[in-house]
């Protein structure tokens, strides 16, 4: 592994790319925050300064997504994967289902984690004939009776597909994993009844989870569900029910500042769009690598990429690594390369990974 005195692209899925400014900041602040005398780090959650730190961090957050009153915003812990058993728990009884569009790993596990507890749950969607290349279209007719909702997975962070726009259904709520998508484009809230999201792409540090739901859609059901998976008991408690993870949080509330400073989800969305745009027509006009996923399901998020001739797949990620573009290399099952451009990736990162991936060309092509 080389060495580096600066930061450098750093292209990896998650935990990935932070915003350098936002960086600094918690850096500037880091051992006295703002005349305390301690670290957010060691501030009690009950005090006052965290309080309005997590307050800050919501209101900013409801700015940016326009996020009407009706739905709560909360953080849990346990990652984005606590999130596949929380949903089920909150929204199924014993013996009802609900439909999942299995585009990828991630659907898989959700939709494995609810069959575990409530077996009637179905799919209504198999990627895997397409090997997660394509998504499906949903309208009501796809929706099973009695389906409580539809869960789908927005992006797809392993196969670099995504929904461009999302179903409108009738016959059941949406219910949408947004982990590697969430700030990095502009959406309509009331599309979905749930929507929730891993931190460690476009929101900060891994192991939070950012949860928004609609309470009039929330049943009120008489099973017990565990106190940290229960939705309306961490709302009514603020995301205090217990100790949350403070310091996330914290890093969360400056990338939300960062983002309003930046002019918000439509120009995230503009840059995003032009950053991607231009990565897979550089790939796409390429004789050495191509891009496997079709035109309208591709991620803006996760580029996923191939080379014609892999004997040099080795030798392109070192060469990568030795110039500081790290994380290009594709996920386990599948192979090849990813480059994953978050928000916090800027567009020069972009247009170094292209010259690099010009010149490999032009030397190994
Ligand atoms: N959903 C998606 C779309 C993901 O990309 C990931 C992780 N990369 C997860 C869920 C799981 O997240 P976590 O590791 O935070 O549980």
């Amino acid at each position: 592994m080389p060495t580096f005195t600066h930061r450098i692209y750093n292209f990896n899925a998650g935990p990935a790319m932070l915003p350098t400014e936002v960086m600094e900041e918690a850096k500037s602040e880091f051992l006295n925050f703002k005349g305390t005398g301690m670290s957010v780090m060691e501030m009690s959650h009950r005090e006052k300064h965290f309080q309005t730190i997590l307050d800050e961090s919501i209101a900013d957050l409801r700015e940016l997504l326009n996020i009407p009153s009706r739905y709560a915003v909360v953080y849990f812990p346990g990652g984005a994967t606590l999130q596949f058993s929380a949903i089920p728990f909150n929204y199924l009884s014993s013996g009802e289902s609900a439909d999942f569009a299995l585009t990828g790993v991630w659907a898989k596990k959700a939709f494995e984690e609810a069959k575990k507890f409530y077996p009637n749950v179905k799919s209504i969607f198999n990627g895997a004939d397409s090997k997660y290349m394509e998504l499906p279209t949903i309208t009501d007719a796809s929706v099973n009776d009695g389906a409580k909702y539809v869960y789908i997975t927005s992006n797809n962070t392993i196969y670099g597909t995504r929904y461009k726009t999302f179903p409108k259904l009738k016959k059941a709520p949406l219910i949408a994993d947004m982990t590697s998508e969430l700030l990095s484009r502009k959406l309509n809230i009331e599309d979905f009844s749930v929507l929730f999201a891993g931190a460690q792409k476009n929101i900060g540090p891994s192991g939070l989870t950012l949860v928004i739901y609609d309470k009039d859609n929330l049943p009120q059901l008489s099973h017990p569900i565990p106190n940290l998976m229960n939705f309306s008991l961490m709302e009514k408690n603020g995301s205090l029910y217990n100790t949350p993870p403070t310091y996330s949080i914290y890093i969360a509330g400056l990338v939300f500042k960062y983002l309003k400073r930046k002019g918000g989800l439509a120009v995230m969305e503009e840059t995003n769009e032009r950053k991607a745009k231009k990565l897979y027509e550089a790939i796409d006009s390429s004789s050495l690598f191509y891009a496997p996923v079709p035109e309208a399901f591709r991620s803006a998020m996760n580029v996923v990429f191939r080379s014609h001739n892999d004997s040099l797949d080795p030798k392109f990620l070192k060469l990568a690594e030795e110039q500081g573009f790290a994380g290009l290399k594709g996920y386990r099952d599948v192979g090849g390369f990813r480059a994953s451009i978050y928000n916090a990736m800027p567009e020069e990162g972009v247009d170094a990974l292209i010259s690099f991936i010009k010149e490999f060309e032009r030397t190994n092509g």
